[in-house]
């Protein structure tokens, strides 16, 4: 049992380090998509911008138009003025003159305030433009990375799986349906017990359990969390029968 306690505690390690793997490879292309989202919602707002500019001076020049007709009235009313013939058409002559020229002051000042927002607006727009191309820039960079990582991640995944499956093919049947049950369950599935404590829920294990699993001769869960259990020993000695000093690979319990 001793074997197979320790193939499940490999085959565990490989599950989960192939589980680190494809949370990455499944959160990459969503980080990527974020960028790209980023990437339209500027390119939106600056469409946005270039056409609130291109109406801004549709109407800066209907305005110049109507200053235009506006002149044109004065000239007009300049020559009534002169062909008046009794004061009273003269005042009315100009009192409209006197209209048209403060309308044509307020025409002015209007279209220079146009002007400078319009002026401001091509500035804003420049430097969104400028902005925009420095995030294509650097979203064109992200993503070459993220496509590299990707490839690099799944390669290195499927030489895991390989590992992982060589591993799972030495385990009995029925012990690998255990172990699958009760990954699908508590995720972790094979933990040490340590001080007499299990490492999965940190409860005690009962002192007759705890004399089986230093014999190692059956396959034990713990009594409270059922996962499969086994002496925290048996990674030491293991490592000791292969001459290392230290237990090898990094243990899911501690
Ligand atoms: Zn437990």
């Amino acid at each position: 049992m001793k074997a197979t306690l320790l193939l499940l505690e490999e085959l565990q390690r490989h599950d989960a380090r192939l589980l680190e793997l494809d949370t990455e490879l499944a959160a990459l292309p969503e980080k990527l998509a974020v960028l790209k989202r980023d990437v339209g919602r500027m390119e939106e707002l600056l469409g946005a911008e270039r056409r609130g500019l291109v109406e801004a001076e549709t109407y800066r020049r209907s305005r110049e138009l109507d200053l235009k007709s506006d002149e044109a009235n004065v000239a007009k009313a300049k020559t009534k003025l002169q062909q008046v013939k009794n004061a009273r058409e003269y005042m009315a002559a100009q009192r409209e003159t006197e209209v048209t020229r403060r309308l044509i002051s307020e025409r002015e000042e209007e279209i220079i305030k146009l002007i400078d927002a319009i002026e401001a607006s091509r500035k804003s727009l420049a430097t969104h433009t400028d902005d925009l191309a420095a995030l294509h820039a650097h979203v064109a960079g992200d993503e070459k990375e993220i496509l590299a990582r990707l490839d690099e991640l799944r390669a290195i995944a499927d030489g895991e799986r390989v590992h992982r499956n060589v591993v799972a093919a030495r385990v009995p049947d029925n012990v690998m349906k255990r172990y699958g049950a009760i990954k699908l369950r508590r995720g972790l599935a094979v933990v040490a017990v340590k001080g007499g404590t299990c490492q999965g829920c940190h409860m005690a294990i009962p002192p007759q359990l705890r004399i089986s699993l230093q014999r190692s001769t059956s396959l034990e869960t713990c009594p409270t969390c059922n996962r499969i259990i086994y002496s925290d020993s048996l990674l030491t000695e293991s490592a000791l029968e292969r001459g290392e000093r230290e237990p090898s690979g990094p243990t899911a319990t501690e």
